[in-house]
């Protein structure tokens, strides 16, 4: 299959239509990666997706939808907040989990009764997911494992000749994977830390949690445990009060001969070797919106890399920490 990639306009906009409603999958861009897209109502369609990434079939995909599509079709949306974190958040990096009306595949959900539903910002994805009119299925347009695509040339690094069509928006400003919260109980818990912070969530709806699956219990959002976007080159994580252990790290495997980069925050990369430091920037927001981007560099630019987490812990950068643990940690 020839795999292109397209500039999203009216005869672009018309392909994906016609690949979506044949049960193919079309990449996408949003405001925090590149999505996989396929009619979320066809089973075929969405198990095509599972094929596409190589992805485990219990692991649940989020539904995508355009700004003024009728959330009551999918979801059974019974909690007042629910609609207070829509109005402040929505369109935006947010996925709402729902009971579901079961009106797409249950192939989407794995079988759960609960439906995931986003509703992206990224120009570019309101205009595919207004043109083709229908729930899009898609998780992150990447080969399952590995790290996430920012760009479309990410997507075609992965998936070029898996998929027929490519729509190029440019790089992703967000960087990471949308927070996940379920809203079908009392109030919020955050099941995926991300762009919108467990802080924000909680100023508007009173309060939020954040789930932590306990030893032998079932897990509620089964992607989480995945082992999950791991570039392609070896990596060390080394804590953010380890700076001096990663430099002499560093060196000594430098010293042996390894083709080794650092990975790590603006004000740690003067301690490595000119040259040899990936900045990941200086805050929560420059760090999601430069850490796939970085890792991509790293599987080109290294063979081994050296990870050192950043000193700020809240906000944006529990997500952060969330992804850069799972691609560099050491349980992989
Ligand atoms: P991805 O599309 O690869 O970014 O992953 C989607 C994330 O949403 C995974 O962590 C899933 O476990 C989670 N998810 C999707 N649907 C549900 C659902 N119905 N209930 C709980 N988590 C979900
Ligand atoms: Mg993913």
């Amino acid at each position: 299959m020839i795999t292109r990639i397209c500039p999203i306009d009216g005869s672009s906009l018309a392909e994906a239509k016609r690949i979506l409603e044949t049960g193919g999958t079309v990449a996408f861009p949003t405001e925090t990666v590149y999505g996989l897209g396929a009619d979320a109502r066809s089973d075929e369609a969405v198990r095509g997706i599972y094929a596409v990434k190589g992805r485990p079939s219990d692991n649940p995909l989020i539904v995508h939808v355009h700004q003024d599509y009728d959330l009551n079709e999918l979801v059974f949306d019974d909690r007042p907040y629910a609609k207070l974190l829509r109005d402040a958040f929505l369109p935006g990096p947010l996925t709402l989990v729902y009971k579901s009306r079961a009106a797409v595949s249950s192939a989407v959900s794995c079988g759960l009764d609960t439906l995931a539903v986003r509703v992206p910002q990224h120009a570019g994805a309101q205009r595919f997911l207004r043109y083709v009119g229908l729930p899009v299925a898609a998780p992150s347009a990447n080969r399952s494992k590995h790290v996430s695509p920012v760009t479309a040339q990410h997507v075609y690094g992965d998936l070029a000749g898996r998929i027929p069509l490519i729509l190029d928006g440019g790089a992703c400003s967000g960087g990471i994977e949308s927070t996940v919260c379920d809203v079908t109980g009392s109030s919020p818990v955050i099941l995926r830390e991300g762009l919108v912070t467990r802080e924000q969530i909680a100023a508007v709806a009173g309060s939020c949690g954040v789930y932590k699956a306990k030893e032998g219990e079932q897990v509620r959002s089964p992607g989480m445990k995945y082992k999950h976007y791991a570039p392609q080159c070896k990596t060390v994580l080394f804590p953010a009060e380890e700076l001096a252990g990663a430099v002499s790290y560093f060196a000594e495997r430098e010293q042996a001969g390894s083709r080794i980069m650092a990975l790590c925050e603006h004000a740690a990369a003067s301690a490595f070797p000119a040259g040899k430091a990936l900045d990941l920037g200086t805050c929560g927001k420059e760090f999601a919106a430069n850490l796939y981007e970085r890792l991509h560099e790293a599987e080109e630019r290294c063979d081994e890399l050296v990870a050192v987490e950043p000193r700020e812990r809240g906000g944006v950068m529990a997500g952060v920490l969330n992804r850069l643990r799972k691609a560099c940690g050491a349980e992989k």
